[in-house]
């Protein structure tokens, strides 16, 4: 209630018809004011002339008056007596010598003969000049008007006065009237003009309310409202004005939405994280990619410290800032799903110099981290192997350079040690080349069709024809081992690089030679599925820990280091392997009971063939 009056009163409605109101009123008043001066002014003067006693009966009373003789009283009091004037009520002759000769009112006529105790008389008689006063007598106005009578025979001498008295309350009962009236108009007047200025400042107001009520539907958000323009007026294209205003800001903010949209989109889509913080580094902006890599959700990261989310609370904010630098951090060390990220913390600054927040952008470089740790483990791997066999070497022949030469007994031996070392270090040489050949991507793929069956029998004969090769040859222990056979009977075409593909077979079956001591069965399986033909070498031999499975396909890796160089490898077998069957977009992998044996797949893509009809014999 109390709002709806202070608005009532704070309005423009109000406003301008109280002002109207108070114009009109003051105006009324100003006009009035002087408008009843001036008609009781004009009245006054207009009675006190239709008081005047007109200079014919002036005249009769100055001969009376003068002429001495007993009978002028009587003619004097019949003079007066006969003038008749209705507004007179009193009517007095007072000599020179202030006796009053002649009176009007009846009532009064023992007067006659008496001294005129007035000044007012005495004084016009004296000075020869008329005066006129009003005076208030129980409360009635009345006029009171002393007109010296001069000589009639020209000497211009005082010879007595007149002593009017006549009442004035028709005159100010006229203006009493005319005032009331005044007063009753300039009420009615000002009503009208109050309700005249209502309606007027309405019409002025209403297009200024639908304005403040577009203002506040476009402060919702509401662009859809438009001001009714009643005219063409300064009003009317005021509101035109802001039709065009509400349009042009509907168009900027629907330009804007969508640049938010797409700036959203590309932040969501980047395959970088990007955090916007304020200028307290608190986080305002998180794209999923920043989410996913910190493994958080938007509520978690919104208005927490970037340092917090980055794991670096160490470091203070003006720190990074002041820095801006890059830096790199680990998100899980030491787990699966170690994440390492490059930081990149830029600020936003006013042209005023004024920071107003920042933005960190953060790339994913985990791969790239591993691939250099990988390189410098690969280098120092390749050192490594080469400076065992090189300083092997350097001690048979420092040996042999000593004299051993000399000796029948260990000569032999030592330099068959140092050429199968050196051997070895060719081996390696050849083996790093063409994984180097293959890294680059020049190692060129030289596929042809080829029947596996075919192409995988004959590797395995040429590895029967060499056991008994060495079974032959007494001078070598040989292990006892025998190669099964497990083929398809249908012929398997696929599309391979024969030489490539060899090399593959040969390490796995030199393999399993190699890492079954006690010879047993090693059993060649060639399968196919729908899509996939899977060629499968198993052995009795030492197996490898399950641990071990994934990591032999790493360069250098060895279960048994001391093993493997004894029995001359140089741990680049499977991993050039593994480069060749993925090369073929294959897969290889190795399961293995340790103790009992290992079996080696290799999976390489397969397309049954389409038996064509006998259309072309018969064509
Ligand atoms: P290497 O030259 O040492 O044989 P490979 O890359 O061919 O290098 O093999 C890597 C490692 O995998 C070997 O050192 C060995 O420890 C293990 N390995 C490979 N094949 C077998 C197998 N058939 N049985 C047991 N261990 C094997």
């Amino acid at each position: 209630m109390k709002r709806a009056i202070k608005r009532f009163f704070t309005s423009i409605n109000t406003k301008i018809a109280l002002i109207m109101i108070l114009l009109l009123l003051a105006t009324i008043e100003i006009i009035g004011a002087y408008f009843v001066r001036q008609l009781e002014q004009d009245s006054i003067a207009n009675f006190q002339s239709s008081i005047q006693i007109p200079s014919l009966v002036t005249n009769q009373i100055s001969t009376r008056l003068t002429s001495g003789k007993k009978s002028a009283d009587h003619s004097l009091n019949q003079i007066v007596s006969n003038y008749s004037n209705t507004a007179i009520s009193d009517l007095m002759v007072i000599d020179s010598k202030d006796t009053i000769r002649a009176v009007s009112n009846l009532n009064e006529q023992s007067r006659i003969g008496q001294k005129s105790t007035s000044t007012a008389v005495k004084q016009a008689i004296s000075t020869g000049r008329q005066s006129s006063r009003i005076v208030n007598e129980n409360g009635s106005t009345f006029m009171v008007q002393i007109t010296p009578i001069n000589a009639s025979n020209g000497t211009n001498a005082t010879v007595g006065a007149i002593y009017v008295r006549a009442s004035m309350q028709s005159v100010f009962d006229n203006i009493r009237n005319v005032s009331v009236m005044f007063f009753t108009a300039s009420i009615a007047a000002s009503v009208l003009s109050g309700i005249l200025a209502l309606i007027i400042s309405r019409a002025i107001t209403r297009p200024i309310e639908e304005m403040r009520k577009q203002a506040l539907e476009i402060a919702e958000g509401d662009y859809s409202r438009r001001v009714h323009v009643y005219s063409h007026d300064e009003l009317g294209q005021l509101a035109e004005a802001f039709n065009n205003l509400s349009v042009k800001i509907e168009q900027t903010q629907e330009a804007t939405e969508s640049e938010r949209r797409r700036l959203d989109s590309i932040l969501s889509h980047m395959t970088d994280g990007v955090i916007g913080t304020d200028r307290h580094g608190n986080v305002t902006i998180i794209n999923q990619t920043a989410l996913d890599f910190l493994h958080l959700t938007a509520k978690e990261a919104q208005k927490q410290p970037i340092t917090k989310l980055l794991g670096i609370e160490d470091v203070s904010l003006q720190d990074l800032m002041s820095e801006q630098t890059e830096r790199i951090i680990t998100i899980n060390p030491e787990s699966s799903d170690e994440l390492i990220l490059h930081v990149n913390l830029s600020l936003i600054q006013r042209v005023t110099g004024f920071v107003s927040g920042a933005v960190c952008v953060l790339h994913d470089v985990t791969e790239q981290q591993k691939n250099e740790n990988e390189q410098r483990q690969f280098v120092s791997n390749v050192s490594h192997e080469l400076r065992t066999p090189l300083t092997s070497l350097r001690a048979y022949i420092e040996a042999l350079n000593d004299g051993a030469w000399k000796d029948p007994d260990v000569a032999p031996h030592f330099l068959e040690v140092t050429q199968k070392e050196t051997e070895r270090m060719i081996r390696m040489i050849n083996d790093l080349l063409s994984l180097s050949r293959m890294d680059r991507g020049v190692a060129k793929m030289d596929v042809e069709w080829v029947n596996l069956n075919d192409f995988f029998t004959h590797i395995l004969n040429r590895f029967d024809m060499m056991i008994k090769a060495e079974a032959k040859d007494e001078s070598k222990q040989h292990k006892k081992y025998r190669i099964k056979r497990e083929l398809t009977k249908q012929d398997i075409w696929v599309e391979i690089d024969t030489d490539k593909m060899q090399q593959v077979i040969d390490n796995i079956m030199n393999n399993a030679i190699k890492y079954s001591p006690d010879g047993g069965v090693i059993t060649a399986r060639l399968t196919h599925t729908q899509k996939y033909v899977i060629i499968s070498i198993s052995d009795q031999g030492l197996g490898i820990p399950r641990q071990d499975l994934t990591k032999i396909f790493d360069r250098f890796y060895r279960v048994d280091k001391a093993r493997s160089r004894e029995q001359g490898g140089t741990g680049l077998g499977l991993a050039i392997s593994k480069e060749i069957v993925e090369a073929h977009h294959g897969k290889i992998w190795a399961d293995s009971a340790e103790g009992k044996g290992s079996t080696f797949y290799i999976s390489l893509p397969y397309e049954p063939m389409v038996e064509e009809g006998d259309e072309w014999d018969e064509v």
